[in-house]
């Protein structure tokens, strides 16, 4: 009978919309023909189908219910489905039993890679290798899409310039120049020149918008901003999303002035699907829909369901809010049908253009997922991300690069052997403890003799999510051992930092230093033996002034993901000369948090010569620890002959940049040359200075190259409080520096 069911339900349907000579507009209005208002309710309906679909059908729960709703097309999308296996599984059901047989959409959090995981976003930032950044996400996309998933959330790219806010290990860092160019290359890089090659994923720009800037960096917080804060800081990642094609936008869980992102007409329809003509679909955040009403902003599920897709939400991760209200709303004449229907249309595209209508198993192929996970391609693609994510913070007394034989080094730390903290926060598509740790990255150098002794345990719980991770604080029954391991040792290389999950979602801190006693660690083991390399691990900026003062060699090697230790140890042993920059600054302390470079002046005068700066805390310097755009290298670089092509233009004029880079050490090297403005009066104030310019150039040693910027009315320009992008004549001041604190400057007039 179930079969005659099936059958039958399969000759209701006309399957016009499967004809592939036809324009996909046409296809999507030929599906929707035969949809109900259910179904098209379904289609804006996704759950979290994290369980196991190839066994026995859930009995009870919510997971008896999800499944029967997917048997009535009642569930468009499902997220965090793991494998071939499973998605075939849960596929045939969307495809073979329901009454249109439309596929669903199989969305996950590839956020640094699949199995084989790349850097954090914030560390791959650091690298500002466009190219390489586009790569690590083609090659995320290509194992996520031979496990059967056809999208991810991300890229985030939510600028965020308070490192108390544990996502920041998610974004490109505090500056919105150069988290749009990485924004563009990773949206290119999930989805490639083809969205239906089946080895693309669609991409998802996130969260729109404002998250970034919760207020004092505690995570979930209310986002109030002026508007042309929003449009110059906040929106132009999102917008360099849309042009790069992205086909999905996650909203997010804040209020923006106070209405929640998910609510709010003003970001979804105003701007994205209107001023920007986004065609693409937004997914709401996790629950967001029904935080709404935690929020204050909704009365119940029906008022939620029906501001949400008002506002332009169009599908529902996991409320269950759209499936249990809409229909009724529409049928009330609340939510009038056409909103259902644009969302319905938007979806529905973006899965005909991933081919799942042409062959909804085409993803399904287990030889295919066999070969492509973990495979030694994807490994080498990692771990070349890996090293140019490390970024050298201080290197004093010739400590680094590690002698190759002959030396006697003592590796400390609990994260040295870590195997789990490197592959950072959001990896659920990752097995634990697969990352290469330093201690076996170093163990390779097999010339020089090594000891390794832990010190300490950063936590005693390590995956947790709401709760806080158990810091480790009492225990000191390592120190002997590894203070007698430094002492016998000629260097010792310290590994500290944060836990693999001390950052990420839901991980703000009220404390940057070193978690634990993993500082008074580092100072006991610097009374026996000076000579550190501290090596850092964490997914945030850190406050470490100590450190700084006192510690020779500084390297900072976040959380690089699965060839970690690889990574680390080819920089430590100079077989790779580092040449990243940090993305985000690093504060003295927490109370300079937010501290970002592209700050404003006061009316209080500011003299740098002679250190008056009227705008201050009393109690510490006034400039960061490590400014935006710092990075050493092996090698050592000088800046020479900037020059314009002109001392004044006109609107319009291209303004040429030009300066000359010499490799003056003794090794190869690359190095960010970077290029900011600043507009000096402004009919809104604008930044002290502001990135506009940057590129990666390796010069070998000795050699000289004259790197050259075009600046245009893109650059100079800004958006007003009414989001409307001026262009105003005046003095603009330029830097071509080698961090965002240092450089060579000159002046130009806008007439
Ligand atoms: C996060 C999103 C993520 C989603 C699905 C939420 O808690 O904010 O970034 O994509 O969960 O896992």
């Amino acid at each position: 009978f179930a079969l005659l069911f099936v059958v039958t339900s399969g000759i209701a349907q006309t399957k016009k919309h499967l004809d592939t000579s036809k324009p996909v507009e046409e296809r999507i209005t030929l599906l929707m023909k035969e949809m109900t208002l259910e179904e098209k309710v379904g289609q804006m309906n996704q759950y979290n189908g994290s369980w196991d679909f190839t066994g026995p059908k859930p009995v009870g729960g919510s997971e008896e219910e999800k499944y029967e709703h997917i048997k009535k097309g009642w569930v468009g999308s499902l997220l965090s489905v793991r494998g071939v296996k499973e998605v075939r599984a849960v596929q045939k059901i969307a495809v073979e039993q329901t009454r249109l047989g439309i596929p669903l959409i199989f969305g996950f959090d590839v956020i640094h890679g699949y199995k084989t995981l790349s850097p954090i976003p914030l560390a791959e930032a650091a690298s500002w290798d466009l190219l390489a950044i586009k790569n690590s996400a083609r090659v995320a996309a290509d194992e996520a899409a031979s496990s059967g998933l056809n999208w991810t959330f991300g890229p985030n790219v939510d600028i965020a310039n308070d490192a108390r806010w544990g996502r920041v290990m998610e974004g490109a860092g505090e500056d919105p120049y150069l988290g749009s160019k990485i924004a563009s290359a990773r949206v290119k890089g999930f989805q490639g020149d083809r969205l239906d090659d089946f080895t693309t994923i669609a991409a998802c720009a996130k969260h729109f918008a404002g998250y970034g800037f919760v207020e004092a960096g505690k995570e979930y917080n209310i986002v109030d901003m002026s508007n042309s804060k929003l449009y110059n800081s906040v929106l132009p990642p999102f917008k360099a999303a849309v042009d790069a094609g992205v086909r999905t936008f996650m909203n997010s869980f804040n209020t923006l002035n106070g209405v929640p992102a998910t609510g709010n007409s003003f970001l979804q329809r105003d701007i994205l699907k209107g001023a920007w003509g986004f065609n693409g679909f937004v997914v709401s955040d996790w629950a967001s829909i029904a935080e709404m009403i935690t929020h204050g902003y909704a009365a119940d599920g029906a008022d939620a369901a029906k501001k949400a897709a008002i506002a332009g939400s169009d599908m529902d991760m996991e409320s269950h809010i759209y499936v249990a209200e809409l229909v009724s709303l529409v049928k009330k004449g609340v939510v009038k049908e056409s909103v259902i229907d644009d969302a319905t249309r938007r979806i529905l595209r973006v899965k005909f253009e991933l081919g799942l209508f042409d062959d909804p198993y085409k993803y399904c192929d287990e030889a295919r997922e066999k070969a492509s996970i973990g495979s030694k391609a994807h490994n080498d693609d990692v771990l070349d991300m890996a090293k140019k994510s490390i970024v050298l913070l201080k290197n004093e007394k010739n400590l680094l690069p590690l002698k190759q034989s002959g030396a006697k080094i003592a590796l400390i730390g609990a994260l040295a052997s870590d195997k789990n903290s490197p592959l950072g926060s959001w990896r659920i598509g990752a097995d634990d403890n697969t990352a290469v740790s330093v201690l076996e990255g170093m163990q390779q150098y097999k010339n020089n003799s090594l000891v390794y002794a832990k010190g300490t345990e950063v936590a005693t719980n390590k995956q947790v999510f709401v709760n806080e991770v158990e810091i480790n604080s009492t225990d000191f029954s390592g120190f002997e051992a590894a203070k007698k391991a430094a002492k016998e040792a000629e260097v010792v290389v310290m590994v500290l930092g944060e836990i693999g999950f001390q950052s990420g979602e839901g991980r703000s801190r009220t404390e940057l230093g070193l978690p634990g006693n993993q500082q008074q660690l580092l100072e006991e083991i610097y009374k026996v033996n000076p000579n550190i390399v501290l090596v850092l691990n964490n997914g945030r900026p850190l406050s470490l002034p100590w450190a700084a003062e006192n510690i020779p060699a500084i390297v900072e090697g976040w959380q690089l993901g699965t060839q970690s230790g690889n990574a680390i140890a080819q920089v430590l042993y100079g077989d790779y000369n580092p040449s990243g920059k940090l993305p985000m600054s690093f504060p003295r302390n927490v109370g300079q948090c937010p501290i970002y470079y592209n700050s404003y002046n006061t009316g209080r005068p500011v003299n740098k010569e002679s250190n008056v700066f009227w705008s201050h805390y009393s109690d510490v310097e006034k400039t960061p620890l490590y400014p935006f755009g710092f990075g050493l290298s092996y090698t050592s670089f000088e800046y020479k002959n900037l020059k314009l092509s002109n001392s004044s233009y006109k609107k319009g004029d291209k303004i040429e940049v030009s300066v000359e880079v010499s490799n003056t050490g003794n090794l190869d090297g690359k190095e960010v040359v970077q290029l900011y403005i600043n507009d000096v009066a402004a009919s809104i104030v604008r930044p002290v200075k502001e990135l506009k310019g940057f590129e990666l150039v390796a010069l070998k040693k000795g050699e000289t190259k004259t790197v050259k910027f075009t600046l245009t009315e893109q650059e100079l320009g800004f958006y007003d409080n009414q989001g409307k992008f001026l262009v105003e004549p005046g003095a603009f001041n330029v830097m071509v520096g080698w961090n965002s604190n240092e450089g060579l400057t000159l002046k130009f007039e806008l007439k």
